[in-house]
């Protein structure tokens, strides 16, 4: 069985802040990190190689800058058998999807892939549409928000989370899975005896000269949205908590406030 998961190199951003003069990202300093729902992503390949009799090879996939390349040597320390990063100045500016399309690309130049993982979103770009648009172009079917995933008597049960509660589908391979962030425990990092592995192993390298795909449908050429701005969210007045002792006290409180605001009289 081969499994593609995707992963995608993220700054920290909850630990960021925002410049308040230009709206940017303060980037000195951030910490870089695989996006936390692509690693739920990996330890759900993890799990099914250990449930399934079958050898299972597990791919991970990038695009991204050079840099890229400590994470997927992580992905090698945490289990995963072989690592590509798909890089080239060509693939700059790309929107969602002339990533996905780069991306589909990229798996259908790597092999036949029986499940492909990716996260249900990136703490960046934020918008979860790579997954479900990779679906589409490698015409697999999709699972998404998933929050468990088990190989059963030979197919495969699935936990998606909707907002009305847990559906629980059973599928037959191949398809994609949007991993849901904190679904699952993480991979330990690192499994043992694999960090000399992880150091040493190829990684093999994808670019517009070695993978079959349309020049006119990546990068800046091939995204069909733009930018048109970026803002941080302003800020509102946080509420008054008001905890003056017994509950009649607090009212008492309350009501001279809306007294004093001129709201009661
Ligand atoms: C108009 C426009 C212009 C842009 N220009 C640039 C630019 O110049 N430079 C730039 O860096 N970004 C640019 N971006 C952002 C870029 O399009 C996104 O980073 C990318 O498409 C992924 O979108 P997302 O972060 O919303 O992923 P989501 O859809 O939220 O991601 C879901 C999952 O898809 C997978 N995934 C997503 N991206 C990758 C990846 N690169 N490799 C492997 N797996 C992945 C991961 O598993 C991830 O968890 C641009 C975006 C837009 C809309």
């Amino acid at each position: 069985m081969n499994i593609l998961v995707c992963i995608k190199t993220v700054p920290d951003v909850p630990h960021a802040e925002i410049d308040p003069e230009t709206n940017n990202l303060i980037r000195d300093g951030l910490k870089m990190v695989i996006n936390p729902s692509d690693l739920c992503g990996l330890k759900f390949a993890l799990n099914i190689k250990e449930q399934v009799e079958e050898d299972v090879k597990i791919s991970v996939l990038t695009m991204g800058p050079p840099s890229a390349e400590k994470d997927l040597r992580d992905s090698i320390a945490m289990g995963a058998d072989e690592a590509y990063l798909l890089e080239g100045l060509e693939f700059v500016g790309s929107d969602t999807l002339a990533t996905s399309y780069a991306l589909s690309q990229a798996a259908k130049s790597i092999g036949d892939f029986d499940i492909v993982f990716t996260g249900d979103q990136t703490l960046d770009g934020d918008t979860g549409q790579v997954g479900p648009q990779l679906a589409e172009f490698l015409e697999m079917n999709q699972v998404t928000y998933v929050s468990k995933i088990d190989y059963v008597d030979g197919h495969f049960e699935v936990n998606r989370e909707s907002r009305g509660g847990t559906e629980t589908v059973k599928l037959n391979t191949p398809f994609v899975v949007t991993a849901l962030k904190d679904s699952t425990g993480k991979p330990s990092k690192f499994a043992l005896g694999r960090n000399e592995l992880a150091d040493t192993i190829e990684i093999h390298d994808l670019n517009v000269n070695n993978i079959d795909l349309d020049p006119e449908k990546i990068g800046q050429k091939g995204s069909r949205t733009w930018v048109k701005e970026v803002y941080a969210q302003e800020k509102s007045e946080t509420g008054q908590i008001i905890d003056k002792g017994s509950l009649e006290e607090n009212v008492d409180f309350v009501v001279e406030l809306l007294k004093k605001e001129h709201v009661l009289v």
